[in-house]
């Protein structure tokens, strides 16, 4: 149960005065939460320096400043004219007039009456020597003159809330949290100055220079590390209780791995033989494997999953691989079959795919021989957890393009299984920051080398306006037997809900026009059997080019494909254009990447696709994409699964999340269920993040 001391913390911002229905809505649909908690970690990202008092007559256009003056004369406009309403004021240092647009009623004779004086803040414009300031962002009578002249917090908003309603809504929050027991270490608190949790929240929202914006600032610090406490503390905390559980000890002779290699037109590669060394060691120790294999597109994660399979298999065990979506799981399903019949095996092993598309007796029969355990192998989406799906044995599972489920789809998968080995493979290389952070202290593999005999991909960047260049070479690439991808960006969805799949359309018709049915069509709106029938079309080699949007971007494997080309190239993420260009390069012609980009490109712009040019090594990418574009992108959006850090960033708190992940060993090696005095504070932060769940995890032992 929650302490109840985190109650004014779990309070729904409604209690606060202001917040009505409307604004409620509009907090919703910004935090996606309407509890003050959520409200007080809404940092500022800026100020205004209101007290900059210059004279008027000086003042310089543009800037923001505060001024006491007196209300000289109104001026109304005429009726029904599309004037603004004009109040002169004036004092000793000039004159400014007040602007005010769309005004109803008497609202601002009611503000300020003539012959007072009030006090005025807001940006002002010079013309010809005369200061206007329009719509004021504060009128108040002299006696408010202390909350005006002050450095006034700047947070991000969504449509429908005012800077003005959020700096109250949130100074009415910030007035009624708690003290809170101090959760961190004592020692570490002092030698960084770090003030308690309490303070240090009244003091984030209050701005007295630029310098305390600054993510490096003690106060700024000290609530991003709570933040990253709790999240490596929860993460250890499912990890320690995975640990726990019984796993199985899957020790063999190994016949049916051997047989798989023997049945293999190739030998594997030494990092695929170290990677399985790694797997094969997890899997004989008795408790759960918890993996992370990273490799590039085409580095052969496949078939080391495979290999572990036929561990699991000839132990007795069911295995499960699951594939973000159904055109990879069939993928992946028809690859497996495809090396278990090279090795002769597809007699000793059994596999189906299974995913939300099998229905009526064929999904019966499926569930039937994973019940029974005559299959051994399924490969489905994650139509495969979620339905009632029972195995009579499972022990290993490996996920692909893991990132793409979420966080707690990987927990829902951990519980479901009893004390299954779990591989989790990525193409995107997930830099050690981001790991920690997604995982906590994982074991992580990798997977460097690319098989030998593959070809460096020649890769251009040109302008839009050199796209007929492109086309008409296109015809003797054709000529010459070659397969092209055609990827344009979705166009964002504006209010005019205008088509997302407009640019893919339009090229494709173009294409259409001068290449007669040889040219395909996919994109996220096709139903999925009509994609991959395009998709099938393309790979026999009845469609030369296809044009898609990034529904493309994992797992197709066309080993015929030899051109990609990419539109708009600068809109996307750089490993995405990776793992775009991953998609050709695998088969033993030379292949080239052609990334278009539309507009003139900024400098940075210029670097990133520079970059696409000088490398082919996916961590590479990566690490220059996390520089110039931070986490969130780098693994795709939100849906991602990222844990979404609002106090903690990166890379400017690195060395806060390795220590938050020191401190965790420590305190979980000292006091693993947490019920020493400093472990019943770190529950209190647990709850304050929610983390409702992982210590519940703490309580069932
Ligand atoms: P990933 O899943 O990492 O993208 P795959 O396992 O699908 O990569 O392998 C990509 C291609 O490389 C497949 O066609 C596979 O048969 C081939 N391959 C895998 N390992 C090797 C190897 N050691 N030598 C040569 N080719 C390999
Ligand atoms: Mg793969």
């Amino acid at each position: 149960m929650r302490p109840t001391l985190l109650n004014p913390l779990f309070t729904n911002i409604r209690n606060l005065s202001g917040v009505g229905d409307k604004a409620h809505k509009n907090y919703l649909r910004m935090f996606g939460s309407d509890l003050i908690k959520d409200l007080i970690y809404h940092l500022p990202v800026g100020f205004v320096d209101r007290t900059n008092m210059p004279d008027l007559t000086y003042a310089e256009n543009k800037t923001i400043l505060s001024a006491v003056v007196d209300v000289k004369e109104h001026f109304p406009p005429k009726p029904r004219s599309r004037q603004p309403y004009k109040v002169v004021c004036q004092n000793e240092t000039g004159y400014i007039t007040l602007v005010f647009f769309n005004h109803k009623g008497d609202y601002i004779k009611n503000i300020l009456p003539v012959g007072q004086k009030r006090v005025i803040s807001g940006k002002v414009e010079k013309y010809d020597g005369i200061l206007s300031m329009t719509h004021p962002d504060r009128v108040v009578p002299l006696s408010e003159i202390k909350n005006i002249l002050i450095m006034e917090p700047v947070y991000p908003l969504t449509y429908g809330i005012s800077q003005r309603s959020i700096i109250k809504t949130v100074q009415l929050a910030v007035n009624k949290i708690p003290e809170l027991p101090e959760w961190i270490e004592e020692n570490y608190c002092a030698k960084n100055h770090w003030n308690s949790w309490a303070d240090s929240i009244r003091r984030v929202h209050k701005i007295t220079s630029g310098k305390d914006l600054e993510p490096t600032l003690p106060t700024r610090q000290r609530l991003a590390y709570d933040e990253l406490l709790a999240s490596q503390l929860a993460l250890a905390i499912s990890r320690q209780r995975n640990k726990k559980q019984k796993g199985y000890s899957l020790k063999n002779a190994g016949t049916l791995r051997q047989r798989m290699l023997d049945g293999l037109p190739f030998t594997l590669t030494k990092g695929q033989n170290q990677v399985l060394k790694d797997i094969y060691h997890d899997m004989e120790e008795p408790s759960r494997m918890l993996r992370l294999l990273q490799g590039d597109v085409g580095a052969g994660k496949t078939v080391v999953a495979l290999q572990a399979m036929l561990c699991a298999i000839e132990s007795g065990k069911q295995c499960a691989l699951m594939a973000p979506t159904e055109i990879l799981a069939r993928q992946h399903g028809a690859s497996l079959q495809n090396m278990l019949e090279q090795a002769g095996l597809n007699d000793r092993v059994t596999l189906t795919v299974l995913t939300g598309k099998e229905k009526g007796k064929t999904r019966e029969a499926i569930l039937h021989g994973l019940e029974q355990g005559s299959t051994h192998i399924v490969v489905g989406t994650h139509a495969l957890f979620q339905e009632h799906v029972t195995f009579a044995n499972l022990g290993f599972v490996a996920i692909d393009e893991q990132h793409r489920f979420g966080v707690k789809q990987r927990l829902q998968l951990t519980n479901k299984g009893d004390s299954t080995d779990i591989l989790l493979m990525t193409a995107t290389p997930i830099p050690r920051t981001l790991t920690l952070t997604l995982y906590g202290d994982i074991d992580v593999s990798l997977l460097k080398e690319k098989p030998a005999g593959r070809q460096a991909i020649d890769t251009r960047i040109l302008p839009k306006s050199r796209i007929d260049d492109v086309t008409s070479g296109l015809k003797r690439a054709i000529s010459e037997g070659n397969r092209i991808y055609w990827v344009c960006p979705l166009i964002e969805e504006d209010e005019e809900q205008q088509n997302q799949f407009a640019a893919v359309e339009t090229r494709f018709k173009e294409l259409n026009c001068l290449f007669p049915n040889r040219v395909g069509l996919v994109h996220g709106k096709l139903k999925s059997d009509e994609k991959e029938q395009v998709m099938a079309q393309f790979k026999e080699g009845a469609l030369d080019i296809l044009v898609a949007t990034t529904v493309i971007e994992v797992g197709v494997d066309v080993p015929e494909a030899t051109i990609m080309i990419i539109e708009e190239a600068q809109q996307f993420g750089l490993s995405q254009l990776h793992q775009l260009r991953g998609r050709v390069g695998r088969g033993t012609k030379k292949s080239n990447c052609i990334l278009i980009y539309g507009h003139a490109l900024s400098e940075t712009g210029k670097r990133r696709l520079q970059i696409m040019r000088e490398t082919e090594d996916g961590f590479r990418i990566a690490e220059e994409d996390l520089l110039l574009r931070g986490s969130g992108e780098i693994l795709g959006t939100k849906q991602s699964g990222m844990p979404d850090f609002f106090l903690a960033s990166f890379p400017e708190h690195n060395e806060l999340l390795l220590a938050a992940r020191d401190d965790v060993k420590y305190i979980l090696q000292n006091d693993p269920k947490l019920t020493s005095p400093r472990g019943q504070n770190l529950r209190t932060l647990l709850y304050l993040f929610s983390y409702d769940e992982h210590i519940g995890l703490l309580m069932s032992g």
